[in-house]
């Protein structure tokens, strides 16, 4: 780390919705925020097409779209945006660092962690192309577009049951895909999927391949037990084996639950830490929404504000 980092009176890290409405808060506040955008500037919501379900845009909007106008919106502040990504923290405090890209250390005293998860994919090449045109790692975000139709989502947790069943509100059929004999999810979660009339699980299954032209028309389903194969007709394909919360940096400073997120102060955004806050789904592993990731950005910077006027920084 080098002698005399930059002094910046609001870090903020990851740039989704609930990087940048920290940042607004905090801008309007005269904080002086600095982003740093992280690996995906703009977060998740990139890697969507249409938004449907985020309050403000009636008529909807594009997730890419939407995420330049928290940017715009954060930067008419004087919200300084900047490209990088934190890779070592030193939370020692009160003035923590933060290294940038293993090259910059810059230090602060009010640290927002807004790095987000990512979505884990099955690592399939059609998995890919088919990203955005019939995959999808949200059933809330994007189920609607599947009205009617038939869809296929693979995932045998909380997060693929609750999902499933969501889906078979609006579409004629469920496909779940899974892997083994048994489901990981809770037995309450499990009895409503059994329960539900046009979902079909496929048990001891594994995805060889989805296949389409413009947008998915299908799936290769291979049965692990019996060998054989099975040709799904499908519109949609929805990935739900879990999120891994961007956060592997800050194992070693602040309280992770067992899956990695960290932990928060409930109805705070306070880690335990005195001057570092965590929001958004860096610490949300059950809502994990745009709206929802855009409050909780809104409490780490109102939190933030009070500490620094309580500690009487400036
Ligand atoms: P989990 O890690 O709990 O489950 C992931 C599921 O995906 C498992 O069933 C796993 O199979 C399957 N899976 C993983 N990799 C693959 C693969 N390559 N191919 C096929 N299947 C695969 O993730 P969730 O997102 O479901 O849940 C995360 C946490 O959030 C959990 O603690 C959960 O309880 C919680 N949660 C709670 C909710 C609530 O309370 N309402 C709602 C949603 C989540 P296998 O079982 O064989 O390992």
């Amino acid at each position: 780390m080098s002698d005399q980092p930059e002094h910046i009176q609001c870090l903020i890290l990851g740039s989704g919705p609930a990087g940048y409405t920290a940042a607004i808060y905090a801008a309007r506040a005269g904080l002086k925020p600095v982003i740093y955008q992280g690996l995906q500037p703009g977060g998740q919501l990139t890697t969507t097409t249409e938004v449907e379900n985020y309050p403000g845009y009636p008529k909807g909007t594009q997730g890419p779209e939407m995420m330049e106008d928290f940017k715009a919106q954060a930067e008419r502040f004087a919200t300084e945006v900047r490209w990088g990504m934190a890779t070592k923290v030193d939370l020692t405090g009160p003035l923590h660092k933060v290294v940038i890209d293993d090259q910059t250390t810059v230090q602060t005293h009010a640290l927002i962690i807004a790095t987000g998860a990512s979505a884990k994919w099955l690592g399939l090449e059609s998995e890919q192309k088919f990203n955005g045109f019939g995959v999808s790692a949200c059933a809330v975000c994007d189920g609607f577009f599947f009205k009617g139709q038939d869809v296929a989502i693979v995932g045998a947790g909380d997060t693929a049951a609750e999902e499933a069943t969501y889906l078979a509100k609006l579409c004629r059929k469920v496909y779940m895909i899974v892997r083994r004999s048994e489901m990981r999810a809770s037995k309450a979660m499990q009895e409503r999927v059994l329960k539900t009339a046009n979902i079909e699980i496929l048990w001891n299954s594994e995805t060889k391949e989805i296949t389409g032209d413009k947008g998915v028309t299908g799936a290769r389903i291979l049965n692990l037990k019996t060998g054989q194969e099975r040709n799904l007709v499908i519109t949609g394909f929805f990935v739900a084996i879990g999120h891994q919360p961007n956060t592997g940096i800050f194992k070693d400073w602040l309280t992770l639950d067992e899956t990695g997120y960290i932990k928060t102060v409930p109805g705070t955004s306070k880690t335990g830490r005195p001057g570092v806050f965590a929001v958004g789904d860096a610490q949300d592993k059950v809502y994990r929404q745009a709206v929802t990731a855009a409050g909780s950005g809104c409490m780490g910077a109102l939190d933030a504000e009070r500490y620094l006027a309580e500690k009487g920084i400036h």
